[in-house]
């Protein structure tokens, strides 16, 4: 253990070693406030003898919670942390829920609805409530009603509390809403917040018993708990009194989710007698990259004083890339990654390319795939949103929980039975009259008088459910979702489609089927399903980043708060997109944390990159490079070609002339040569698409790379048969194509 706590300095060493009542670690990134929970936890349980079981620790991703359960078990003894309760807020109460939410009247199986679920159940509210979606889009009613949640203000105060007629509107919404997820056994996002404390208010005794339980409460990320997270730690907390924040409120990033900076800010109001440590040190980054940081977040009125101090040498400028347009920034970002990797020995997983907003991810996944580097792209579409997921899901939901009326109108037509629109609202008729749910008016459709063709395509339908039950009650997740397939026949449907969108859809299918087999091989006992099922609902698109894998790493800067990688580019630099449009000073100065969350996550090199023009609603724009930029100190910041701009602010207006200057990165050229070439205009370069023939290597944008497999026709008539790697066969019209001969 003493080893333990030489890895700490001393101000870390005295956060670990205070183990009784409240404490707080204030402090900037890179810090090491991370590391101090996850030793503290390591501490409780080697030399306080703290069972892991009393310990609750509430991380910001999943990921960081595997992470950090990782290295207690490396500080300690593999197993040291069975029993440890770890997780983000959702999937621990969520694992809380799921035994004592009977008592508010929900069944344990219930189902967990992600914001597109949601979105669809507030659609359909809007619709049973005449609201025009065209005059309250469906975004704004949902983002009201969960800000509400996030709150923690129910529909009664909200209905009291509604000022204008947006809020009048979700007030009426927000109430039916509830009332839905709760006939149909479901719960969304926000629930697994505030459930918890209506079940507290319902069960003081419950309350009590967690209380006595918990003996040792941990918080990383505390800036951007909302205040349902902020209530439910405290009454939890409010016996033993043991609780440890962590947090940094330059990195409060998440205020638009209800994320409230407060609470950071009244800790020691709350807990008068808290002791509150301070961390100055900065382990992660250069002098060069925290000079630039700390400049930055100087520039928020609202903030407290903190500066870093690095631990590390002065490093390499910054450097500023400039662009004329998107495709050649992410071009200029590949040719960085490859000359670095060559010359300084990187691997792809120490790069990450961050940008503002999800939709800048195309152009640059595009271009990577183009210079053949591998990634991994996080906070686009996830695993877990794509349809055919999505609707695989529903089946298993629906299994598990058959008053999921949102889950059954899912997959009730998956595959098509032609059970319509007319059909369902005569169901919905005929439960109502016997006051039955959806599913048990299916089960009785025989008493319902309906056509013997819409009978038989029910009757076919609940005995697939039927069967599947059954199978889930004994089998295994991967027996119940090979069933599935099997039953329903979606993965044949799919590969008699034969297009290479069904065949993707096919091979999303089956890696939903090994994730079941590996789940199942590593999981035995009664609640498989209901497990597995918390698994995936609540996983994230950051938890998809695995360490093993060597990717270079696309994200964007939210889903990048708690990381760090030796090379990060921040691209997309320019006014109106980072900052994107902000009205008032705090919002500009939320985007200036995040700005400063971006910059902190650098170890060694970092690129600042912004481009001349951008595609806008299918429009190229002219665009204007970013405040944030001129707000970094001009002498850490130098040009492409290797001038700091505090030399020479002309710089970036005169024409460059091919010159490379020697880099100072390492004292080798950081510039690789091609980069001071004359723009390539599109397809410049690109050998002419006539020269294709049975073998060529194409590469198209949407189905990327792929090999000719036949010709046929010439001249505009030309059509090529191509085998996409990931795509699958398909033949297309050379001209329009789009192909590219690699
Ligand atoms: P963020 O605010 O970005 O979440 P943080 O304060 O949580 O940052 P950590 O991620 O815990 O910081 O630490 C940053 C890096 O510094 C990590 O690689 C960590 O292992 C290292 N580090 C922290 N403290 C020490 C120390 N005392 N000795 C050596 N390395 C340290
Ligand atoms: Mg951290």
């Amino acid at each position: 253990m003493s080893d333990i706590l030489q890895q700490l300095n001393d101000v870390q060493r005295q956060a670990v070693q205070t183990t009784s009542g409240p404490v707080m670690v204030l402090a900037g990134a890179g810090s090491g406030k991370t590391r101090v929970i996850t030793y503290r936890i390591a501490y409780l349980i080697e030399q306080e003898r703290v069972e892991p079981h009393q310990i609750l620790a509430l991380t910001f991703t999943n990921k960081a919670a595997k992470e950090m359960r990782h290295r207690i078990d490396q500080l300690l003894h593999q197993g040291s942390t069975r029993g440890l309760w770890i997780g983000t807020f959702h999937s621990v109460f969520a694992r809380i829920l799921r035994n004592y939410i009977h008592l508010i009247g929900y069944n344990s199986n219930f189902s967990i609805y992600d914001s597109d679920d949601s979105k669809s159940l507030v659609k359909q509210v809007m619709k049973e409530l005449n609201i025009d979606t065209d005059s309250v889009p469906v975004n704004t009613i949902q983002g009201i009603i969960s800000r509400a949640k996030n709150n923690f203000i129910l529909p009664p105060q909200f209905q009291r509390d509604a000022a204008d007629y947006n809020q009048q509107k979700a007030a009426k919404v927000y109430e039916v809403y509830t009332r839905k997820l709760k006939e149909n056994n479901a719960l969304d996002f926000d629930d697994l917040l505030i459930k918890p404390l209506e079940l507290f208010v319902e069960s003081p005794q419950l309350l009590e018993q967690l209380q006595d339980y918990f003996r040792y409460i941990l918080i990383d990320e505390y800036q951007d708990t909302n205040r349902a997270q902020y209530l439910v730690a405290k009454q939890l907390a409010s016996k033993h009194r043991n609780i440890f924040v962590v947090g940094d409120d330059a990195q409060s990033i998440y205020s638009w989710r209800g994320a409230d900076i407060t609470n950071i800010l009244n800790f020691q109001q709350d807990y008068p007698d808290s002791s509150v440590f301070k961390l100055v040190e900065n382990y992660r980054s250069t002098q060069t990259i925290l000079k630039a940081a700390n400049g930055i977040i100087r520039k928020n009125r609202r903030q407290i004083e903190k500066e870093l101090v690095s631990h590390k040498s002065t490093g390499e400028p910054l450097t500023l890339i400039e662009s004329f347009n998107e495709k050649r920034e992410a071009d200029k970002v590949g040719e960085y990654i490859r000359s670095l990797k060559l010359s300084k020995d990187y691997e792809y997983r120490d790069f990450a390319v961050f940008y503002r907003t999800n939709a800048q991810s195309r152009v640059l996944e595009d271009v990577l795939r183009l210079h053949r580097l591998p990634y991994r792209i996080f906070g686009s579409v996830s695993f877990y949103k794509r349809k055919e997921i999505k609707d695989a899901i529903a089946y298993l939901r629906f299994i598990l929980n058959d008053h999921d009326n949102e889950s059954l109108l899912r997959v009730i037509n998956f595959p098509p039975r032609k059970i319509g629109d007319v059909s369902i609202n005569k169901l919905r008729d005929f439960a109502e009259s016997r006051n039955l749910s959806l599913y048990g008016a299916i089960r009785h459709a025989a008493e319902g008088g309906f056509q013997a063709r819409l009978l038989n395509a029910l009757n076919a339908f609940s005995s697939i459910i039927e069967q599947l039950k059954e199978i889930s009650r004994e089998g295994s997740v991967y027996d119940v979702l090979n069933s599935l397939y099997e039953l329903t026949g979606i993965p044949l449907l799919l590969r008699a489609e034969n297009t290479p969108e069904a065949m993707a859809r096919y091979e999303n299918l089956q890696e939903l089927l090994s994730m079941a087999r590996d789940f199942s091989d590593h999981h035995q006992g009664a609640n498989g399903l209901n497990d597995f099922m918390n698994d995936i609902a609540l996983a994230t698109d950051s938890d998809e980043i695995q360490e093993s894998d060597n990717y270079v790493s696309l994200m964007t800067v939210h889903a990048a708060k708690g990381l760090e990688f030796p090379v990060v580019f921040i691209t997309g630099l320019e006014e109106k997109l980072f900052p994107l449009n902000y009205y008032e000073q705090e919002e500009l100065e939320e985007e200036r944390r995040l700005f400063y969350v971006a910059l902190t996550r650098a170890q060694e090199k970092l690129y600042l990159s912004w481009s001349k023009s951008r595609y806008h609603y299918g429009q190229p724009q002219g665009c204007i490079r970013s405040m944030f930029i001129d707000e970094v100190d001009s002498d850490i910041v130098e040009s492409e070609g290797g001038r700091l701009l505090s030399e020479s602010r002309m710089e970036r207006e005169r024409p460059r002339q091919g010159v490379q200057q020697a880099g100072r990165f390492n004292g080798r050229s950081s510039v690789p040569s091609s980069f001071h070439e004359r723009p390539r205009g599109e397809g410049a370069g690109v050998k002419k698409t006539s020269d294709m023939k049975a073998g060529t290597r194409v590469h198209h944008a949407m189905f990327g790379p792929g090999v000719v497999m036949a010709v046929q026709g010439s001249g505009s008539r030309q059509k090529a048969q191509i085998k996409f790697r990931n795509a699958g066969e398909k033949t297309l019209m050379v001209q329009y194509a789009n192909l590219t001969i690699v």
